[in-house]
Parts: structure tokens; C-alpha cells; sequence
């Protein structure tokens, strides 16, 4: 094929707008932020799950409160009648006082154990409301984490919105400049191995990095200017400029 040898220098500024272009696609695929929004929502989820846990282990504790609570105020009340009676010197069988008695102290016993029991679960209560304050703040901590992440996510991927529209505009102007045949070229070098043209500089291929041998060389010094000439390793056009190293 043959090109103006300037449409083939323009070639290069394409290769640059591509390269960026290709270089914008890897890094939205690959923003660290990504990555670090995935370990948030990972961590976000087993936070909730001990935190229910912990709400749960609370919710059982209070219930187990009230119920002691309850079974020490029925226990108090049946002490405070049976006291009533005594007092009252109603009484007066000597079997029914030391029935009385009796319970009275059996009740002292109960309520004593209630009571001793009550403490243990209410200690145990405090020490759930503990870990749920650590698990509520480490819950807060990951949200804000996670809401920062996003929000760079968000900022890297603007910039690479108006990175991607800028080379874009840029693209199609240079191709509009170019000889359709050149063009359709350079795409399907570039659809095929990544970089469609590049600079011979110094003997070697600017897309593979390949030195060429001195035939390959030689063969390319001769090519007129106008001819597209193109690396046999890789396939992209050479753009021979003074730098060419011919
Ligand atoms: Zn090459």
C-alpha cells in the first residue's frame, strides 16, 4: 500500500491517542477503589451479621432480666403477706405461724438466689452492650470507609470520562485527515495486535521493540518513501522519520 509519507507520520499521533484510550479502559477496569469498595461490602456484611448476633444475644439477656425481675417481685410479695399475717396477730394456731416461718425463710433463700442470678445476667447484659458499641462504631468506621472509596471511585472515573471524550474527538479528527485505505489498515493491524503503527527508531520496531536485522533494514531503506512498510514480527505500519536510524 502506498500513503503520503505525512498521513503515515499522522499515524503516530493516532498510535498516542489509542494508546491512551487503551490505557484508560485497563485503568477503569482496575481502579484500586474497585477492589477496595468489594473488601468494604465483604466486611460490611460480616459486621452486620455479628452485630445482629450481638442484638440478638442482648434481646434474649433483657427478656431474661424481666422474667427474674418479675419472679423476685412475686417472691417479694408473697414475703410481705406472709410478714402482713404474721403481724396482724390473726394467728393464732401455733402449727400455722411456724408454717409461716417456714416459708418465709425459704422465700429469703429464693429471692436471695434470684437475686445473685439477676446480677450474673445483668453483668453479662453489660458486657453484650460492650461489644455492641465496638460493633456499631466498627460498622461506622467500614461505612465511611466505603462511602470514601466510592466517592474517589466516582472522581477517577469523571476523569477517565473526559480522558476517554477528549481522545475520542481527537481520533476522529485525525481520521477524518486520513486516506480511508490507511485508516481501515491501521484498525485491523490494531484489532489484531494492540498497536496498529509506530516509530522506527534506531533499527528497531516502536510497537514490539524488535531490532530489525540488516535485510529487513535494508529492504526498508529502499522502499520509497511513500510505500507503507511494516515490522515482520508484529505487523504494525514503521513510520520512518529521521530518527529511523536508516
Ligand atoms: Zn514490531
Amino acid at each position: 500500500m502506498n500513503a503520503d509519507p505525512a498521513a503515515q507520520r499522522r499515524l503516530l499521533d493516532l498510535a498516542v491517542v489509542d494508546a491512551d484510550l487503551t490505557r484508560a479502559a485497563h485503568r477503569r477496569r482496575s481502579l484500586p477503589e474497585l477492589a477496595e469498595i468489594e473488601q468494604a461490602d465483604k466486611n460490611l456484611r460480616a459486621s452486620r451479621d455479628s452485630l445482629v448476633a450481638a442484638e440478638t444475644a442482648a434481646s434474649d439477656l433483657d427478656r431474661d432480666i424481666r422474667k427474674l425481675e418479675a419472679e423476685i417481685d412475686q417472691v417479694q410479695a408473697r414475703g410481705e403477706r406472709d410478714r402482713g399475717l404474721l403481724d396482724s396477730g390473726s394467728i393464732s394456731s401455733g402449727k400455722q405461724l411456724e408454717d409461716l416461718q417456714h416459708e418465709l425463710t425459704t422465700l429469703r433463700r429464693r429471692q436471695s438466689v434470684l437475686e445473685d442470678d439477676l446480677l450474673e445476667v445483668m453483668e453479662r447484659r453489660e458486657a453484650t452492650e460492650t461489644e455492641l458499641e465496638r460493633g456499631r462504631a466498627g460498622l461506622a468506621e467500614i461505612e465511611q470507609r466505603r462511602f470514601d472509596a466510592v466517592r474517589r471511585r466516582d472522581a477517577a472515573l469523571a476523569d477517565l470520562d473526559a480522558t476517554e471524550t477528549t481522545r475520542k474527538q481527537q481520533r476522529q479528527a485525525i481520521i477524518g485527515e486520513l486516506p480511508t485505505e490507511l485508516v481501515a489498515l491501521y484498525e485491523r493491524i490494531r484489532a489484531r495486535n494492540g498497536t496498529g503503527a509506530a516509530l522506527l527508531r534506531e533499527g528497531r520496531c516502536g510497537a514490539c521493540r524488535l531490532e530489525l536485522d540488516r535485510t529487513a533494514l535494508g529492504r526498508i531503506r529502499e522502499a520509497p518513501p511513500d510505500q507503507v512498510v511494516r515490522c515482520e514480527e508484529c505487523g504494525a505500519v514503521l513510520v520512518r522519520t529521521a530518527e529511523s536510524g536508516l
